[in-house]
């Protein structure tokens, strides 16, 4: 389906990080796929000023991931080598985020193809994140005034435990839906053989914080995705909403257990869509998390995520 809209995509966000769980070239597989698509226009969104990722993060910890003065701890427990390439693509990652969430209080739908980065805390990283674009959005918004209160809806199959803390003590929401036994619950295997402590478990920080079982497949899952979303959007009443739609929740994922088909996603992205702007509220969509054998099917499921949300805009945001 053709579109013109902004999507925000670098291809510095490919970075050589050796063999890894979490390849970058994920990202241009996403952008070739919406490419021969004509599915909008791919834009870079450059690098952010220093005190936007400030806006989250200790000036020490910027310091460090801008000069590469990273401890080996600090590396692995971020699991990626710090290089100047990877600090400029994970930046960038914040920029993309700022830049749809701005798209979406303006036109209703903003379009990132990266960022997700929730498992970054203000003065560490985890979880192959660095910086956490979607705390960071939401903070500059409000402090620029743009909003009084926004929200975080994060359907990865991880818990967001970076967002999740950096947002405690703010009014800003946060939303999530994950899995009950995997990290940050349970350290991954080989972590726990290279002696990195087992994290600070943040069980029911957000002010909806929702854990499900292994397995739990399409049908469970959406009923109760549409109850317990339309509830948090009636209470919290957020004028601008976040979407982590990380598509590790897949049956074919390597980490993730969630057990979605690939319909069962796009119910689920239809969901979020719709219950958002039927309500008048705009959407920023960022891709976040998929561990697929193939490459090529996450990059697929991601892929679709903007093309429903491009569908679901144009039918039901009003004009
Ligand atoms: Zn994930």
């Amino acid at each position: 389906m053709e579109s013109t809209m902004k999507i925000y995509y670098s291809p510095d966000y490919v970075v050589d990080i050796g063999e890894h769980t979490f390849p970058t070239r994920k990202w241009h597989l996403v952008a070739q796929g919406l490419q021969a698509e004509n599915m909008g226009e791919l834009v870079d969104p450059g690098l952010p000023p220093r005190e936007y990722l400030e806006s989250v993060h200790t000036q020490d910890w910027v310091s460090k991931c801008l000069a590469g003065r990273l401890s080996l701890e600090e590396e692995t427990q971020m699991e990626l080598r710090w290089s100047k390439r990877l600090s400029v693509a994970h930046q960038k990652h914040v920029m993309g985020t700022i830049l749809a969430a701005r798209d979406a209080l303006a036109q209703g739908l903003g379009l990132h193809a990266g960022g997700g980065a929730h498992h970054a805390f203000a003065d560490h990283g985890e979880g192959f994140c660095m910086f956490n674009d979607l705390a960071a959005a939401l903070r500059l918004l409000r402090a620029q005034e743009r909003i009084e209160l926004g929200a975080v809806v994060d359907l990865d199959v991880h818990q967001g435990n970076g967002t999740a803390a950096i947002l405690k003590e703010d009014e800003l929401s946060h939303f999530s839906i994950h899995q009950d036994d995997i990290y940050p619950f349970a350290l991954r295997p080989g972590l726990r053989r290279m002696g990195v402590a087992e994290p600070e478990t943040l069980r029911q920080v957000g002010r909806l914080d929702v854990a499900v079982p292994r397995g739990m497949a399409d049908a469970k899952y959406l009923k109760m995705l549409s109850g317990q979303l339309d509830a948090f959007l009636e209470r919290q009443k957020p004028e601008v909403v976040l979407y982590q739609a990380g598509v590790d929740v897949w049956e074919g994922d390597a980490v993730g257990g969630l057990g979605l088909t690939r319909a069962g996603i796009e119910a689920r992205d239809r969901e979020v869509f719709s219950a958002c702007f039927n309500r008048g509220i705009g959407v920023a969509v960022t891709l976040g998390g998929g561990y697929a054998e193939r490459l090529e099917d996450c990059a697929e499921l991601h892929r679709r995520t903007i093309q429903l949300a491009i569908e679901e805009h144009e039918r039901r945001w009003p004009n």
